[in-house]
């Protein structure tokens, strides 16, 4: 019997809300840039000379100075960001770039310029529906990006350098995707918090500084006989959720989370980006076809299809659609999301969240009675 095991070399990384690892990037001359949304891609911030980190907030136990200056029906995951940067947790970061998906983030956005400005602070103008001409506004924003990049950190983000950077991020994508890829198995050799561990380290660190780990990961999964026993297969949808003891609980009560429809999980994030002379242009038409938040108009059916499908492809027995607490874009979107799942005859479950786990017990208990309910 072989067991893979996720190293520690993962699990520090996601200890603290800036790691050794940006450190060290740092020093040897490259820009940390955090971002808070799946709407500003990556590769735009990998292009040479800067990397980017999606910002997390771990060890937040309480958010009383973020709360003397967002209304009370701010997500905690805003709350929890805006506490540590009060505290100057991200004080070393070199920018932030955000996108207008949602008013909770917007308002980090200008809290943070009122209250402790970064020196780059960018947001993204996003449009509500997909088609031509939001392809073309929403090229013109990257390419706003780009070029704000290369004034105040003189990089080349010419649409050659662009190519190239799509080019690396997608050999990353390329490895996650192999190791997703297990999740199909019987008996896989990752669980969900495995995975999810993996995914919010690679994004919370530079890219080159874990590919080695990665791909070593990868190799020893392959020779992995053994995964962890398990009574139902799960799908988690939702937004925002970075944390593998999220998914640790529901894996302890015996769901075995196959994949994630969320806005930090595997679908669309791992989905691979053409790679030609009009990079742009194709990050844009990529975002508007592919990430699909509930914030975009007119599109609630291809996300039900899209969990629809992934339910299929993962052969998951139910879903787990999680909110966090006054997520509006979520909030309006999972009551018709639950009717047209059950209509098409997926078990569902809704749980409402914050951003920190505090009631471990009450969560066993709703999977539990999930699972029974689904005869599992
Ligand atoms: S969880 Fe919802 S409200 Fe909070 S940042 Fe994400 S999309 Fe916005």
């Amino acid at each position: 019997m072989n067991q893979a095991v996720i190293p520690d070399f993962f699990r520090q990384i996601l200890d603290q809300p800036v790691n050794n690892l940006v450190d060290q990037a740092q020093e040897q001359g490259k820009k940390a840039i955090a971002y808070t949304c799946s709407y500003v891609p990556q590769p735009l911030l990998s292009l040479d000379g800067v990397f980017p980190i999606r910002v997390r907030a771990p060890g937040v136990v309480g958010t009383p100075m973020a709360d003397t200056y967002l209304s009370s029906v701010i997500c905690s995951y805003t709350r929890s960001v805006l506490e540590l940067a009060l505290e100057w947790a991200f004080d070393s970061l070199d920018g932030w770039v955000f996108a207008a998906s949602c008013d909770h983030l917007r308002r980090l956005y200008d809290n943070l310029d009122y209250l402790n400005k970064p020196a780059f602070n960018h947001m993204i103008d996003m449009p509500h529906r997909g088609g031509a001409a939001a392809e073309k506004w929403l090229t013109e924003e990257y390419k706003s990006l780009g070029a704000a990049l290369a004034e105040s950190f003189g990089v080349d983000a010419s649409p050659q350098a662009l190519s190239r950077s799509i080019k690396e991020h997608n050999a990353y994508l390329s490895v996650m995707r192999e190791i997703s890829k297990m999740r199909k198995q019987d008996n896989p050799p990752v669980t969900g918090a495995m995975f999810q561990t993996l995914l919010a380290a690679s994004t919370s660190a530079p890219k080159d500084m874990v590919m080695d780990e990665l791909k070593a990961l990868l190799a020893r999964l392959r020779e992995s006989n053994e995964g962890k026993p398990y009574r139902a297969r799960v799908l988690l949808a939702g937004s925002h959720c970075d944390d593998p003891g999220y998914i640790d609980v529901i894996e302890k009560t015996g769901g075995l989370v196959v994949a994630e429809r969320t806005c930090t999980g595997s679908i669309p994030a791992l989905a691979p980006i053409p790679e030609n002379d009009a990079p742009y242009e194709t990050l844009a038409g990529q975002a508007l076809a592919n990430i699909s938040c509930p914030r975009m108009m007119e599109s609630f059916q291809a996300r039900v299809d899209e969990i629809l499908e992934a339910v299929e492809e993962y052969r998951a027995d139910g879903v787990v659609l999680q909110t966090m607490k006054f997520c509006d874009t979520w909030g309006v979107e999972s009551g018709p999301m639950v009717q047209e799942l059950r209509k098409a005859g997926v078990p569902i479950l809704k749980l409402e969240r914050e951003y920190t786990m505090s009631s471990e017990g009450q969560l066993q208990t709703r999977i539990q009675a999930f699972l029974e309910s689904m005869g599992k």
